[in-house]
């Protein structure tokens, strides 16, 4: 006797699947059933379809189907609607310093929330259906409000810092406040039950957390089970920073202080030494690789980066964008290509691993991998279309190849995150882009224009 056929709302039928399912099945004439937030049947379409009774039917003939990537570090506030001002060729000091944190400080809550939706909109555009915060700087509820109504699922999080750098600071009183914001977002944003945003203890890093704030954040983190998010050591002054002041180098004064762990996310990590690299894998401690922000800041990743020792050693690692556009194909083919070249050695990091850091590390870093990072039943229906009708991709030969050395966000033609349709047709759904454009571009000028600092254009605008 046949079972009754299943109701479902969408099936996506006759797709190429890429699943990373344990057995990382690439599935050939494949089909991709959605019911409410999960996937509910996946599998060969002759075998799949049948049973299905769907509302919503897509020929999937056209696409090659992945998990929703997940970038594990972008900055949502701060540097979307001004990216592109700040000059290159300054050293790390006066590029944040005198660049960064005048712009950063520059926006209003109203901005800030317009910067949070024009990255979401860039990320989901791309394919990108979850992310991890690096920090929102003025007014995380406005930021919350703003990525809301975009459908995107991410872990945000006040960007904290407390050290008394200012002689006039009481040290008791700025920890003491920064504890409290951490509690606050935790209680304000919840992450038990999954909601699509929830907060996260989000520290600046570098030498601004003091070892109270840090003992807090991983005490906080614990008690509510999510994680902390922190920068670490991109440019060398971390650890002359820390070596002069606690006599450890930066990895080495954070497992003295307890608070490495696998619900800890560390960014860059360029110059680290071997001791440091032994404790990040002994804890369990993830590892968000930012290959564009690297090659910007000239951080040094491809001459004494130790991102390959990383992925030998066990260290789970994650990609992010951190300031640059959030195409996390991007990141892809910078992680898979930069160490095969500085190391002379094509066997680094393979397509297939650079796919797997953007999905199912990205995944497990920010403790949801029960729930997304691959094309499995029962997990949530966050996946990506790719349009196998470009350039890019005809003639379809290997699809993980063509993705990662290929493809780049453009070619994303419709994505799905918590089982809505976010991305139909190279449009978002959600967010009106051409209102979002125009707002972005207005902003843009009026921030710059508050910060007092010179436009240093390399050729004249006429
Ligand atoms: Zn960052």
């Amino acid at each position: 006797m046949q079972a009754d056929p299943q109701h479902v709302d969408t099936l996506i039928s006759g797709a190429l699947l890429i699943t990373l399912d344990p057995q990382r099945r690439i599935i050939k004439d494949g089909a991709i059933a959605i019911r409410g937030d999960r996937i509910v049947a996946l599998g060969k379409r002759e075998q799949i379809e049948p049973g299905l009774l769907p509302r919503h039917r897509i020929d999937g003939r056209r696409f090659v189907a992945t998990p929703g990537l997940v970038n594990a570090h972008v900055h949502i506030t701060g540097e979307p609607l001004t990216r592109g001002f700040v000059p290159e060729a300054l050293d790390f000091d006066e590029n944040i310093f005198r660049w960064q944190v005048p712009l950063y400080q520059a926006h209003t809550p109203a901005e800030e929330r317009l910067s949070a939706q024009l990255a979401a909109l860039q990320m989901l555009r791309c394919g990108v259906t979850c992310f991890l915060e690096a920090g929102t700087i003025i007014d995380l509820d406005a930021v919350v409000d703003g990525l809301r109504e975009s459908g995107i699922r991410g872990r945000v999080g006040q960007w904290v810092q407390d050290r008394a750098f200012d002689p006039a600071d009481r040290q008791a009183t700025l920890t003491d406040r920064a504890v409290r914001t951490l509690e606050s977002e935790l209680l304000r944003y919840p992450a038990a039950g999954n909601p699509l945003i929830a907060a996260w203890p989000n520290l600046i890093g570098h030498s601004t957390n003091t070892d109270e704030c840090w003992r807090a954040a991983k005490a906080l983190a614990d008690a509510y089970g999510v994680g902390v998010t922190a920068h670490m050591s991109p440019a060398v002054i971390d650890t002359e920073w820390f070596l002069a002041n606690t006599g450890r180098r930066p990895v080495e004064h954070l497992d003295a202080l307890g608070v490495l762990g696998d619900n800890l996310c560390l960014t860059h990590l360029v110059h680290i030494d071997a001791g440091e690299l032994e404790l990040l894998a002994r804890s369990g401690t993830h590892v968000i690789h930012c290959p564009q922000a690297a090659l910007q800041g000239a951080y040094g990743a491809t001459a004494i980066g130790r991102f390959p020792e990383m992925a030998a050693g066990g260290i789970n690692l994650m990609l992010g964008t951190d300031g640059s556009v959030p195409d996390l194909m991007r990141a892809m083919v910078l992680a898979a290509g930069l160490f095969k070249d500085a190391r002379r050695d094509p066997a680094i990091f393979p397509a297939h691993e650079a796919l797997t850091m953007a999905t199912l590390n990205g995944a497990r870093g920010l403790l949801l991998e029960d729930q997304i990072g691959s094309l499995e039943v029962g997990k949530k229906a966050d996946l990506v279309l790719h349009d196998l009708d470009r350039p890019e991709w005809r003639p379809l030969v290997n699809a993980v190849s063509q993705l990662v050395w290929s493809a780049d966000g453009r070619g994303v033609h419709s994505v799905w995150v918590d089982g809505r349709r976010v991305v139909d047709n190279y449009r978002c759904t959600t967010l009106d882009e051409g209102a979002l454009y125009a707002a972005a571009q207005a902003a843009s000028s009026r921030i710059t224009a508050r910060t007092g600092l010179p436009e240093r254009a390399c050729w004249p605008s006429i």
